[in-house]
């Protein structure tokens, strides 16, 4: 029986990203991974094919629509799907390797198995081939998530599919329906929309993507609208399925769609399966997420848990933050996640950021705050990528003014929300932002206007 320090299930953002900072520390660490390439659902078949689709997706769109508004002339502009998906293959496949030798360069031994749990501080690991037996002092599960299903929606596994066929389809559908407007169903949906599609997105509630600020999601939709999406809101979907060469989907309140693709985007479910819990008696919570305290630990002595499989939102980023931070609270005693500074982003045409309070939790939880905006269309960088869509809204408090929240719609929000992310992670005040020098000309202004928008000084507007 082999025995390391400590042994992590799962080799995603949350589990590699704990396993170098274990090595980093002097822990004999262990990953256990039940998919040949390391990286997790994020490298494999989330965050990042995605982003090299939407690249090239919006490269595509671009070339067709905008070029020629800068002087340039291209002769037809063709698409290629096939090339464009060996590409993001590519990009994939040198990350996931990059985790490879990030493990070898840090002494991290590796399984190549499904991991389970037999007891206090033993786990197995089961392939094709063998079965070996492990022993650890501390266990870190890290296994993060799957995408949900819905009663009524056949997945086939191609027509009928969830975010992982979307990121392969071979050919540009004529119609793709699109079952929940969250990030996953509004970003790939603008891949294929920007390709040439026509998106029709099928939501439950009367607005999209749950969650975020009210006003900037009212301003997406309104920006998507345009851009073709359709909206259909109050639209429960109840079955789709493949029907010969087509999908046909129902929905309440509505005659039903047939249509060439079917993506299912309504969340994604904790990954427990076959995971042994039992055998160390840790219950999952109502929503099947494994309960963890204030340092990760589980119910169970020597067992952690960490990213999609515990509460909080399903970010990478906030695996990657979690499993550091377990790990650091292990060896040193101490480690912290600041959940009021862990940003979001929407990576669509225009990108949205958010990070902290929206206006509607202020109000629910009665705090005061002052509210400062500033439009794009003001911004001289903006102006100058053409880009001039969208808005930085900043909620700070009344009486304090610290940074409660900041919301971006527009150009490059994704990068632009980490300053206000380190900003409410300093527990800066607006008059901070509003005070320190920005380059010129750059979004980040944007950002500076808006701290002085709250207290009413805007220069620009
Ligand atoms: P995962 O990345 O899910 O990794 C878990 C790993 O554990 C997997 O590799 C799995 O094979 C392995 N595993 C599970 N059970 C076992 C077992 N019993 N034995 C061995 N191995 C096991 N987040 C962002 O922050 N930004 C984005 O832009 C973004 N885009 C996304 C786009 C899509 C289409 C999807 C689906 C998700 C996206 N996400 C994004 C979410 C992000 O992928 C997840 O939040 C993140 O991967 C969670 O990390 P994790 O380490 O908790 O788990
Ligand atoms: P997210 O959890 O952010 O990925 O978003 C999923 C979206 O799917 C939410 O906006 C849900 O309201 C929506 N949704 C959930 N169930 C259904 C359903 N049966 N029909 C249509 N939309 C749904």
């Amino acid at each position: 029986m082999t025995r390391h320090d400590l042994i992590i299930i799962g080799a995603g953002p949350g589990g590699y990203t704990a396993a170098i900072r274990a090595a980093q520390l002097g822990l004999n660490t262990a990953c256990i991974e039940e998919v040949p390439a390391l990286g997790g659902t994020c490298l494999r078949i989330g965050c990042i094919p995605s982003k090299a689709l939407l690249e090239s997706s919006e490269l595509f769109r671009e070339a067709r629509e905008k070029f020629s508004g800068h002087g340039i002339v291209l002769p037809e502009v063709k698409l290629d799907v096939a090339a464009l998906l060996r590409r993001k293959e590519q990009v994939v496949n040198t990350l996931t390797k990059g985790v490879d030798s990030l493990f070898r360069k840090n002494k991290i031994t590796r399984y190549l198995g499904h991991g389970k749990i037999t007891g206090p501080g033993r786990l197995l690991v089961e392939n094709q081939q063998e079965r070996i037996e492990l022993e650890a002092k501390y266990i870190l599960i890290a296994t993060g998530s799957k995408s949900s299903g819905l009663p009524g929606v056949e997945l086939d596994g191609d027509r009928v599919g969830t975010s992982t066929e979307a990121l392969s389809y071979p050919e540009v559908p004529g119609h793709l329906v699109v079952i929940g407007a969250g990030y996953i169903g509004l970003e790939l949906g603008s891949v294929w929309r920007r390709l040439g599609a026509k998106v029709t997105v099928l939501e439950f509630l009367n607005r999209i993507l749950p969650g975020m600020d009210d006003e900037i999601a009212a301003e997406a939709k309104k920006i998507f609208e345009r851009q073709g999406f359709e909206f259909r809101h109050g639209a429960k979907v109840t079955s789709a399925k493949v029907q010969g060469k087509q999908c046909v989907v129902e929905y309440e309140g509505g005659q039903p769609i047939t249509c060439d693709r079917v993506l299912l985007a309504v969340g994604r479910a904790p990954n427990t399966d076959g995971l042994g819990l039992e055998t160390v008696g840790i219950k999952p919570d109502e929503k099947g997420r494994i309960p963890v305290d204030d340092y990760f630990a589980t119910s169970a002595q020597g067992i952690y848990a960490i990213g999609d499989v515990i509460r909080g939102p399903m970010l990478a980023h906030k695996a990657e933050e979690e499993g550091i931070a377990c790990i650091e609270g292990i060896v040193t005693g101490y480690g912290h996640v600041n959940y009021d500074a862990i940003p979001g982003v929407v990576y669509t045409q225009p990108e949205i950021g958010s990070v902290g309070k929206t206006e509607e939790q202020l109000r629910d939880e009665k705090i005061e705050f002052r509210k400062g905006v500033f439009p794009f269309l003001a911004n001289s960088r903006a102006r100058t990528l053409g880009q001039t869509e969208g808005k930085i809204k900043i909620l700070a408090h009344a009486k304090t003014d610290r940074i409660l929240g900041v919301h971006i719609i527009g150009p490059r929000a994704g990068d632009l929300i980490n300053e206000a992310a380190v900003a409410i992670n300093f527990g800066a005040s607006s008059e901070d932002l509003a005070r320190s020098c920005h380059a010129h000309p750059t979004l980040g202004e944007a950002l500076r206007e808006a701290a002085l928008a709250v207290d009413g000084r805007a220069i620009n507007i």
